[in-house]
């Protein structure tokens, strides 16, 4: 039996080109926090003005 875990704690990287500028889970609008890098690629961190969850989106 695989071990659950929290999504919460897993944030979900989306490719910028892929994912319009909102929210994959409720489709709200997005809120630019900061700008992140993380193993050398910039992840624009981004809050969900919706269900408030964090969005990372990398650039293709
Ligand atoms: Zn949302």
């Amino acid at each position: 039996m695989l071990p659950a875990y929290n999504q919460a704690d897993y944030p979900i990287y989306y490719i910028m080109s892929d994912q319009p500028d909102c929210c994959g889970k409720c489709g709200s609008r997005l809120d630019l926090m900061e700008i992140r890098m993380i193993d050398g690629e910039r992840v624009f961190v981004s809050e969900c003005l919706g269900c408030k969850c964090e969005v990372l989106l990398v650039e293709d």
